[in-house]
């Protein structure tokens, strides 16, 4: 068994798991092993037979006996129990026309239905109605979710999650992927796919990620994975594949500007056609007719700005941080760690932060030219002061803002404290400066206006943070900043080494926001950098 055939049955199991309401931790566990197994390059197998698969970390005895299991049998008994009792086929229709699992497969059992066409069959024979607890009001939403008529309430996928499962199934498929994927949207409620294989049908009904087919034609089929997120191939062959690459990519408002579209094997030969210059996915929104941008890329980038260690709720040292940043190619990193008011997790104060220095003196000598900066995320407190005295902040050669707390404070009084901390000499960038969590937290009341003027006016630059459930700035604020001309820096935030790997997203979510190299300060060397010091 390969390491990605592995990694699919742990997702499977994990989504079965989570489908039978096993505790969050247990899914999690399974999931993260599943991610272990893909990224690690020697094989799973031998190290299972060789005893040494506990090496890994994250991997515990109940996991490895699974994959003993698996190694020596090439199933997984319990999974297959599962599958049986949790009916996914069910639970993912349920998903995707917005009822709950319990109730989805109470229908189903009640009806005798297993697949989408045994529900839509019901519903346009008006028998859903017989069921206990279906009202009109239900049966429409049905009806509409197996049309995908879906209610934009549905919580999407957050981008890395997104991109992992549509690259898995591209994977089995033999397909690009495509859509809202492609377009690097900061949520996504479709996956979309091309192939020109000529089974890539019957891959993707065979697929044990998609667990429901939904619609079926001579060249596009529609599944479902356990999530209720559907799946849409397109099959091409050669000769038009780059013309169903662009329609599969959308935006639809995007492609009906360029209608009719004439058949093309790549893009690159369709937009030929077309007189147009190639438009890079992330512009892909809105029609767009002119020369795109000359827009910044993950390459220009030549330091991370943000990024927490061990000192703080960071899982790896600074220098194992600062060994990884230049793993990457980097020339420096700044170590931003927390400040006391956060309180949720360790916060440093003057003190700590000066000892944390020393520790970056010393890693600095062994790294150099290698760069670690001495930083910090200074919270701002509820009267607009920073939390660090100002003579420690002048010691520092990076300090950026954070609010943690007061997230839905009236527009006026945010606005007014962030500003007032804005305005202390020592600052060079306001973080997440919108406070939204994806799915959980809407954004703050922050008048972004006013925090471009004031970010112009002193020399800060705003951040796109590249945690996946952040993305903050979003696509759409990053605009107004490039067009005030305010500078974007492009962070991770990491909190381990892993975390660093998340610049994709932020120079995506730059991208979509029509960033170049020129608008994002850290596609500069260290001297530009520190060299725009204010003041
Ligand atoms: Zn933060
Ligand atoms: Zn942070």
């Amino acid at each position: 068994m390969t390491n990605t055939e592995i990694a699919q049955t742990l997702d499977a199991y994990a989504g079965l798991l989570d489908l039978a309401g096993a505790g969050h931790y247990t899914v999690r566990a399974y999931r993260r092993a599943a991610e272990l197994v893909r990224e690690t390059r020697a094989p799973i197998a031998e190290l299972v037979r060789a005893g040494r698969i506990r090496e890994l970390r994250g991997i515990g005895p109940g996991i490895e006996r699974r994959l003993q299991e698996l190694v020596a049998t090439g199933r997984l008994a319990e999974l297959e129990e599962l599958e049986r009792d949790v009916e996914p086929q069910l639970v993912a229709l349920g998903r995707l026309v917005g009822l709950g699992p319990q109730r989805m497969v109470a229908l189903g059992k009640e009806l005798g239905i297993h697949t989408a066409d045994d529900l839509r069959a019901a519903a346009q024979a008006g028998r859903l109605r017989e069921a206990r607890g279906i009202g009109p009001h239900t049966e429409r939403k049905i009806i509409a979710g197996l049309a995908r008529e879906r209610p934009q309430r549905r919580r999407g996928l957050l981008l890395n999650r997104a991109r992992a499962l549509a690259d898995a199934i591209a994977r089995e498929l033999d397909a690009d992927v495509a859509g809202e994927v492609r377009r690097w949207r900061d949520v996504v409620y479709e996956l979309a796919l091309v192939s020109s294989a000529p089974d890539a049908l019957e891959r993707l009904e065979r697929s044990p990620t998609v667990v429901a087919i939904v619609e079926r034609e001579a060249n596009r089929a529609v599944g479902v994975t356990v999530e209720g997120i559907p799946v849409e191939l397109t099959t091409a062959d050669a000769a038009s594949f780059g013309t169903a690459l662009l329609r599969a990519t959308g935006s639809p408002a995007y492609v009906a500007a360029l209608e009719p579209l004439p058949r093309a094997a790549t893009e690159e030969e369709l937009y030929a056609q077309l007189g147009l210059p190639w438009c890079p996915p992330e512009l892909r929104e809105q029609p767009l007719t002119g020369v795109p941008p000359q827009l910044v890329e993950l390459d220009d980038i030549r330091g991370d700005l943000h990024c927490h260690t061990t000192w703080s709720d960071g899982k790896a040292s600074v220098e194992e941080m600062a060994l990884a940043a230049r793993e990457r190619g980097y020339g420096y990193v700044a170590i931003c760690d927390h400040t006391p008011n956060v309180r949720v997790v360790p916060g440093l104060d003057a003190d700590a932060l000066r000892r944390q220095g020393e520790e970056i003196a010393a890693v600095n000598e062994s790294l150099a030219p290698f760069r670690v900066l001495r930083g910090t995320e200074c919270d701002i407190r509820a009267d607009g002061s920073l939390d660090l005295p100002d003579d420690v902040l002048a010691e520092l050669d990076w300090v950026q803002l954070s609010l943690h707390a007061g997230q839905r404070q009236d527009a006026e009084s945010l606005t007014r404290k962030v500003v007032e901390a804005m305005r202390h000499p020592a600052v060079r960038c306001l973080s997440h400066p919108k406070g939204r969590i994806i799915n959980h937290r809407p954004p703050n009341a922050l008048q972004l206006e006013h925090v471009l003027e004031v970010a112009l006016e002193e020399g800060v630059a705003l951040e796109t943070n590249g945690l996946p459930d952040r993305l903050d700035l979003r696509d759409e604020e990053v605009r107004l900043a490039v067009e005030a001309g305010v500078s974007i820096v492009c962070s991770t935030d990491a909190h381990s080494v892993r975390g660093l790997g998340n610049m994709q997203l932020s120079v995506a979510t730059a991208r979509r926001g029509w960033a170049s190299a020129a608008d994002v300060l850290n596609t500069r060397g260290l001297d530009e950098v520190l060299g725009l010091r204010r003041r």
